[in-house]
């Protein structure tokens, strides 16, 4: 099976390529290394973003289920814990192959939505390899919490905003760092004057404790347990950034219509990159790779007259 288009990427820049993708009728599918989608935004998603047209105020937890209905709507696999190792090209053919550890795609067309690289979570520690199902790298909305002793770790800035957003619906929210990670002590009082229901600890851990694939209590160093339904687990992100140095793309061959990068790795003269301008490039990208493959044929309706929309826009006016 030749693909008319891969997309190599699932943050916001693919992930709305791959929309894109579906309504121009592309046969297409998106490659996204880690096992979740969402590229950077997976990084903040406890944090509110403010600056997307039409989007006054959206989590970015919320934008990534947002643009995952989004492409939905078309049946195109979003295949995830897929790392591109290579692409080349074969001028016979005029095809582009697509090497992953399972298998090579063959695709026509290539939208590079790489980013800044590949984002990975660093590691809690005391888990080694060790995973356990309660226990997440990603927090989700403050919701799912509901009722749950919830234990944060780890001193990302990410749990510092999630933990006073989990108070109005977690049962116990408990914060332990090994270090403090306030600048300053004044911020630190603040935060424990402002949010006195949050159990905050400086303690390291020392151990755990698990059933049927749970984590289900910690010991501290001042060898106190705590119970805990759910962890999330922060100790930052790092990035690679050398996903695509090694690909056997000539310039060439990445200088084509056919070959389209888009979001963040698309340099800005004034060096902003913003999730609405992938947006936007993910557009044009779609646009002009339908236009190479099928020159006869016409872009799509504007969405507000495209009949692929009909059942939805039933339901929609039903639902209000
Ligand atoms: C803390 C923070 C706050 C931000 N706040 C805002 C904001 O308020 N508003 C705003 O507009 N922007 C904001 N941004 C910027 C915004 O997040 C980025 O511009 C956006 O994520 C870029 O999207 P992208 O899809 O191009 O790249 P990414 O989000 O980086 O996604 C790229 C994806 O490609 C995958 N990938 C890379 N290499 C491969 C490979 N070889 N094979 C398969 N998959 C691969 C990665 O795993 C990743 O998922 C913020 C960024 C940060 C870090």
């Amino acid at each position: 099976m030749v693909y008319d288009v891969t997309i190599i990427g699932g943050g916001p820049a693919g992930l709305y390529a791959a929309f894109q993708a579906g309504l121009y009728g592309l046969k297409a599918q998106l490659l996204e290394a880690s096992p979740t989608l969402g590229g950077k935004v997976v990084t903040y998603s406890e944090r509110v973003i403010h600056d997307i047209g039409g989007q006054p105020s959206i989590s970015g937890h919320q934008l990534i289920q947002n643009l995952q209905a989004q492409v939905q709507l078309y049946p195109l696999p979003l295949r995830t814990a897929t790392l591109v190792t290579d692409v080349s090209y074969e001028a016979t053919a005029a095809i582009y192959n697509v090497q992953t550890a399972e298998t090579t795609y063959q695709t026509k067309a290539l939208v590079l939505a790489i980013g800044g690289g590949m984002v990975r979570h660093k590691p809690w520690p005391l888990l080694a390899e060790q995973t356990y199902t309660n226990v997440s790298y990603v927090p989700q909305n403050p919701a799912a919490y509901h009722e749950q002793s919830v234990l944060l770790v780890g001193p990302g800035y990410n749990l510092m905003a999630l933990a006073p957003h989990l108070i109005a619906t977690a049962k116990e929210v408990h914060w332990i760092v090994a270090k403090r990670p306030f600048a300053t002590e004044a911020e630190e009082q603040d935060f424990l004057t402002t949010y006195p229901q949050i159990d905050y600890q400086v303690q390291p851990i020392l151990s755990y404790q698990q059933a049927n694939g749970q984590l289900t209590a910690v010991t501290l160093a001042n060898q106190q347990t705590v119970a805990v339904d759910t962890v999330v687990a922060s100790f930052g992100y790092r990035r690679s950034l050398d996903t695509h140095t090694d690909w056997q793309l000539t310039p060439d061959q990445l200088a084509t219509p056919l070959v389209q990068p888009i979001g963040q790795q698309v340099g800005t003269k004034i060096g902003v990159s913003l999730i609405a301008n992938a947006f936007q490039e993910g557009t044009v990208a779609m646009a002009t790779i339908a236009q190479q493959l099928h020159p006869t044929e016409k872009a799509p309706m504007v969405t507000t007259h495209n009949q692929d929309f009909d059942q939805i826009n039933a339901a929609y006016w039903t639902a209000e």
